[in-house]
């Protein structure tokens, strides 16, 4: 069963909180029960069958066939190999490649599997609506959501991305998509402001009946979403067993994880995969220059009204971290109270968590950050090391561990979860390995041939050619005018 982060809702089945995305009254869904697995159980298993046994015990309403359909995604060709998330051995680390997927960020791993999540959960519970899904997306979430949601019966997609924050290829990947139920909007603000004005959406009751009467539902694709945090806690697992098979760790023994941090999405499904009983010892979140979360370790105040920094790694350029509160509620004991009082919207997203809260937080997570300079020059050093390209999110990751490494002297194997290819952020990439050195490119398409030319390094699929397809223009709009587009485009 499901509840709910405030106390506002409980013993919801997962199909509910697949289906509405988030608390309808405000706060996140968190399973009552965080199920135990053993993961000598899962050896020798492929993907597939490990996300199977990964995902069934938090799916007791669906059946075992319906599980074994949405997790084929994983074994028929989506994704660019035998094994869809590698862990490659770079130096004396691992690099856990999670942008193999049709997109190339790490978002495909669970938006390939929500869409048949979704479509399950609204028959278990004979809806017959058809469902609107909104995205605010800093870049990658956007093309991940509508590869996975285009020309699904039933349902319609509508992605927010800020105007200008995303990078050439992030927009362009956008507006290439095809498919008759897919709209991209581009909103003047920053991220926060996309997600903020999405979320008031989905609380504004006005809508949701206007929407009701033409029996349409909401649902969200964000990692708000249960049904995105699921598959991410399979890798977890996987990157495990493969860390064992390899002879990196003795069968047992803990591992570290990295990860560069957004909206703790991908972190809070390591510390699932923890707590279902994973040996994993430090959790190790990565911040870009909007290091709101390191602050908030080290000072146990969160405080997202500050500047906002738009940076080579535009996915991490986020101050309110949504899954933080999923977070949270584990820190505190799950006192929903006490979620409740920080989350108050009268606070305006500023709070401070108690002594307690806060020494359980940093005893699970330690958090660092690296500024642009910094991840630049980790992109040209792990090249000139290892011969390995990292994009600017996992330099991000890198760069921390390294500083935890010198900080600790930290010996346990470390597996750093790989977010993006590097083909996806190209020029900075380059500017990163070449510096001064750099020709000027003609455009990013030159970058990406330049990037691979230079590094032997082959450009994913999805993203050759996308210079030549059609490009639909994405509409604008301010955030105050969203609900209005909404209701041109669905109500009329
Ligand atoms: C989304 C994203 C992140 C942040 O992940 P969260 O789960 O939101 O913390 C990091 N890197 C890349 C490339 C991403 O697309």
């Amino acid at each position: 069963m499901y509840e709910s982060t405030r106390g506002n809702l409980a013993d919801q089945r997962a199909a509910q909180a697949i289906t509405l995305g988030m608390v309808p009254s405000g706060g996140l869904f968190v399973p009552s029960i965080i199920p135990t697995l053993n993961w000598q159980n899962l050896q020798g298993l492929t993907y597939h069958d490990v996300a199977k046994r990964v995902m069934t015990p938090y799916l007791p309403d669906f059946s075992e066939a319906a599980i074994a359909k949405i997790v084929n995604v994983y074994a028929d060709g989506t994704f660019d190999g035998p094994d869809p998330a590698p862990l490659v051995l770079v130096g004396n680390f691992g690099v856990l490649e999670l942008w193999h997927g049709p997109t190339a960020a790490f978002k495909d791993m669970a938006l390939q599997v929500l869409p048949d999540l979704l479509k399950v959960s609204l028959k278990l519970f004979n809806r017959t609506e058809e469902v609107l899904i909104l995205v605010a997306t800093s870049g990658d979430t956007g093309k991940a959501a509508l590869e996975g949601f285009k020309n699904r019966e039933g349902m319609h997609i509508v992605v927010f991305y800020p105007e200008g924050g995303v990078s050439p290829v992030q927009e362009r990947q956008m507006t290439t998509t095809e498919g008759e139920n897919t709209h991209v909007v581009a909103v003047k603000g920053n991220f926060d402001e996309c997600q903020t004005a999405v979320k008031r959406i989905f609380a504004s009751d006005t809508l949701k009946e206007q929407l009701q009467a033409k029996h349409l539902i909401f649902s969200s694709a964000n990692s708000i979403n249960w049904g995105r945090l699921l598959p991410q806690i399979v890798y977890y697992f996987w990157a495990y067993l493969q860390a064992v098979e390899q002879g990196k760790v003795t069968p047992g023994g803990k591992i570290n994880v990295v990860i560069p941090t957004g909206n703790f999405g991908n972190l809070q499904a390591a510390y699932y995969a923890k707590r279902m009983g994973l040996p994993i010892d430090r959790i190790i979140s990565a911040s870009n220059k909007n290091n709101v979360l390191v602050d908030f370790f080290e000072t146990g105040v969160y405080q997202s009204q500050r500047d906002f920094f738009q940076t080579i790694s535009p996915s991490m350029d986020i101050l309110i971290s949504s899954n933080f509160e999923r977070f949270l509620y584990e820190m505190s004991g799950r006192d929903a109270r006490k979620i409740q009082t920080w989350y108050d919207s009268k606070n305006q997203g500023t709070f401070t968590v108690d002594p307690v809260t806060l020494k359980q937080c940093q005893d699970t997570v330690y958090a660092g950050w690296a500024d642009e300079e910094e991840t630049l020059e980790t992109i040209a050093r792990a090249y000139q090391a290892y011969q390995y390209v990292f994009d600017p999110h996992t330099a991000v990751a890198m760069k921390v561990y390294e500083d935890y490494l010198s900080a600790t002297n930290d010996q346990t194997f470390t597996v750093i979860a790989s977010t993006a290819s590097p083909f996806k952020f190209a020029s900075n990439v380059l500017r990163g390995l070449e510096g001064e050195k750099l020709k000027s490119m003609r455009d990013e398409w030159e970058a990406l041939d330049y990037l691979s030319q230079l590094t032997g390094w082959k450009i994913p699929l999805g993203l050759q050619g996308l210079e030549d397809k059609v490009t639909t223009t994405a509409t604008a709009c301010e955030p105050g005018e969203i609900t209005g587009l909404l209701q041109k485009l669905f109500i009329g």
